[in-house]
């Protein structure tokens, strides 16, 4: 090991993704306990939803993991989205094999991306890719900002809300094709409805979607 990573170690610890307890070198980045005891959605990895035929999630959204995915997203994490996408891309190979063709995702708004200075599911699309040995393919565009509490509320409030906030910047890659669509969570399923009926209005064959968290039925 050389003395710049031996310095940065120190100076930056590794810590476990989800409850942030400091790892010994070289055990990943979730920690033991964790590793036992985080909430697995286990024998019931999938729900169903408008527009896909299925979601898997390897987790579900509470406790550390819905506190890790927070940090994730608005904390400035990126990093994180290596370790989730090791969970997920683990889920996808059990759950969703031979199922798709090609791996996409739920893009950021352009005001999001310039805030946060990353797209954490692109990030997290990227980690499942490299696992799985996949080119992740850009196919949606996020063309309205939706205001945080314009996501909550009825689901019906929900959908009106969403309803045109995402376009197909990527037409032929779509046509014809099983999509496996990633986001980094799913709770009552709106955001990936929206996209999936966008991808399926430009021919896509069928949509299929992955997310490391899901809520509990
Ligand atoms: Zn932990």
């Amino acid at each position: 090991m050389g003395l710049i990573s031996l310095l940065l170690d120190v100076l930056f610890p590794p810590k476990c993704v989800f409850c942030g307890e400091i790892l010994p070198r070289k055990e990943g980045r979730i920690c033991e306990k964790c590793k036992s005891e985080l909430p697995y959605t286990g024998s019931h990895p999938s729900q169903k939803g408008d527009f896909f035929s299925v979601c898997v999630a390897p987790l579900y959204y509470e406790d550390e993991v819905r506190e890790s995915l927070i940090r994730y997203k608005f904390g400035g994490a990126p990093g994180y989205g290596a370790v989730y996408g090791a969970l997920l891309a683990e889920c996808i190979s059990g759950e969703l094999e031979g199922r798709w063709d090609i791996l996409t995702w739920v893009p950021l708004s352009a005001k999001r991306y310039k805030e946060r200075g990353y797209d954490q599911a692109k990030l997290l699309t990227d980690a499942v890719g490299a696992k799985l040995g996949v080119k992740p393919i850009s196919t949606l565009r996020k063309v309205k900002h939706i205001p945080k509490q314009a996501t909550m509320g009825s689901p019906e409030k929900r959908r009106a809300n969403i309803s045109g906030a995402y376009i197909v910047s990527n037409r032929e890659a779509v046509e014809g094709k099983r999509i496996l669509l990633i986001d980094d969570i799913i709770t009552s399923g709106s955001t990936l409805g929206e996209c999936a009926r966008m991808l399926r209005q430009s021919g896509a064959a069928e949509v299929v979607c992955a997310a490391v968290a899901r809520s509990r039925d």
